[in-house]
């Protein structure tokens, strides 16, 4: 990629720079740019939209059958899988993660066009049970312009997750990739066109999110918005959906609680924990950032935890080995670091890490090392709010009801761990855990095909599963009449009315 020309964005089918200010993706290892390109602004917003809701109405996406949508998304995942490695160096470049993890989420971004071709082909619209002389039905019809925001922490998978589902229920899709991470949403709109996908079905819309994710939401011909990032945005993405009475689905962010009861196999749990907050530098909205601890446990635990997380490789993120890349950006760096701040003020000792690596690419890029904070109580504030980094604090507990107190006591609730030998245990603390998603010893895994979401400031709705493709679609009734007379009501005799 040439990094000196202005890199066009997608907008209502045409590729052409945005009309908004100048700015660069930046690799997050270096600071170099990756790509120049023009933000949108509002003009285009609406120039999206409307170019999505003509396309929506007049381009027949809608209207084909199921299994030929079903055979463009097929196309879509193929491409995603032929361009495999270029689109993972390129999120390597756009967000700074581990080349390892980069290929893994174009991996499953291709596994998600792939598995919302099959939900869209084998989809059933359902005959209902009728009471009467009639034929009664259950169908969905697509909504329209559907608007796709997503955060910077894994693009394109995010963007897949959205995508693909909208537009197997045949609907125009407007992404809002974040600021910083604009360059796989961008590239993913290529390939959907590459694909067979009708032009202005998808446009993509980089720049600022107060801004153009603002107008987004607000406007109507958007029926409905699919959000992923922050629960101070997705709250106030919920207020505007109120007032146009639009339905939403929001994946907010998370604290949660990762738990080792006595009995658990120590090392699979130091592997799970490590893996749970540490990998993607810990900017992961499932990361298990609070971690229990049996107090007969803790300190043998700690020290096989504290030794192995001192041994993770932090660094460049383009060699094969490398655990944990740089954070986004200096400004977050400055975020995590504040938290870490305020956990050693709140009382908390530093069992590892805390410190800015140095010399070398640390010195160019936005890097932290795992860190490991202890002496804390639950109810503060490192333990209470999203540091969005690689800092875990560690707690002990000493029963069952005094731990799931606490490990539900936050107002986040989208995932949990539990490590333990006896699976009854496990069942038990497994149904009374308040959280979206519940791992048994093991951590962090997904599959394409079980619901995801969170409860309270984690998020309403869920994405993925076979049914996911039904948010985008709005559901109707369909009454068949079967009379042989007319309706009794009226009193109108069969002569009468022939
Ligand atoms: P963010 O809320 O700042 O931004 C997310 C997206 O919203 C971006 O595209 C941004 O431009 C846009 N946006 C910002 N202000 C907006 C507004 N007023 N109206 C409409 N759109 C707006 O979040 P972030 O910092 O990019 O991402 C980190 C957050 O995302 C963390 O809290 C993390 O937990 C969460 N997250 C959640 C999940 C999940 O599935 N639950 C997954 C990944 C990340």
């Amino acid at each position: 990629m040439n990094t000196e020309q202005t890199l066009p964005i997608c907008i209502a089918g045409q590729w052409r720079p945005g009309r908004g200010e100048r700015y660069a993706s930046r690799y997050p290892a270096t600071g170099e740019a990756v790509a120049w390109l023009n933000a949108a602004d509002l003009q285009d917003v609406e120039e999206a939209i409307q170019g999505a809701h003509q396309a929506f109405l007049h381009s027949g996406w809608a209207q084909r059958k199921p299994h030929e949508r079903a055979g463009v998304l097929y196309r879509i995942a193929e491409l995603i899988r032929l361009h495999s490695e270029e689109l993972a160096q390129l999120q390597r470049q756009d967000n700074g993660k581990p080349i390892n993890e980069t290929r893994a989420l174009v991996a499953s971004a291709a596994g998600t066009f792939q598995f919302f071709a099959a939900a869209c082909e084998t989809l059933e619209e359902t005959i209902t049970p009728s009471r009467g002389d009639f034929v009664s039905m259950s169908v969905y019809e697509p909504m329209g312009v559907v608007a796709a925001i997503t955060p910077w922490n894994s693009p394109i998978a995010s963007e897949a997750q959205k995508v693909a589902p909208a537009l197997a229920a045949g609907n125009a899709v407007v992404i809002k990739p974040a600021e910083i991470t604009p360059l796989l949403a961008l590239r993913l709109a290529r390939l959907c066109e590459e694909a067979g996908l009708p032009k202005g079905l998808i446009s993509v819309l980089p720049g600022k999110g107060s801004l153009l994710g603002d107008a987004l939401t607000r406007h109507p011909l958007v029926k409905r918005v699919s959000f992923t990032g922050g629960t101070r945005t997705g709250k106030h993405i919920a207020h505007i959906a109120a007032d146009k009475m639009m339905p939403v689905s929001l994946e907010l962010g998370g604290k949660s609680p990762t738990i080792v009861l006595d009995d658990a196999d120590l090392d699979h749990a130091v592997a799970g924990v490590l893996y749970g907050i540490f990998s993607s530098s810990g900017e992961a909205c499932i990361a298990g950032s609070r971690l229990f601890i049996a107090r007969a446990l803790y300190e043998p635990f700690m020290q096989r935890l504290v030794a192995a997380a001192a041994n993770l490789r932090v660094g460049d993120p383009a060699d094969e080995h490398t655990q944990m890349g740089p954070l986004i950006s200096a400004s977050h760096r400055e975020s995590v670091e504040r938290y870490v701040a305020l956990g050693l003020a709140e009382g908390g000792r530093l069992r590892l890490g805390g410190q800015r690596p140095s010399g070398g690419l640390y010195d160019q890029g936005f890097f932290y090392p795992p860190t490991i904070l202890e002496g804390l109580s639950n109810h503060q504030q490192v333990c209470q709010e999203e540091i969005f980094g690689p800092v875990l604090v560690a707690m002990p507990f000493d029963n069952e009801a005094q731990l799931l107190e606490q490990a539900n006591d936050s107002v986040y609730a989208l995932a949990a761990g539990i490590w333990t030998g006896d699976y009854k245990r496990a069942w038990a603390l497994g149904r009374r855990l308040q959280a979206g998603t519940v791992w048994i010893n093991t951590y962090k895994q997904f599959s394409i095909s079980t619901p995801f979401g969170g409860w309270r400031d984690s998020g309403l709705g869920r994405e993925k599963g076979r049914l996911g493709i039904l948010q985008y679609m709005e559901q109707k009734s369909l009454y068949w009449g079967m009379n042989e007379q007319p309706l009794a009501w009226a009193g109108v005799p069969r002569e009468v009315a022939q």
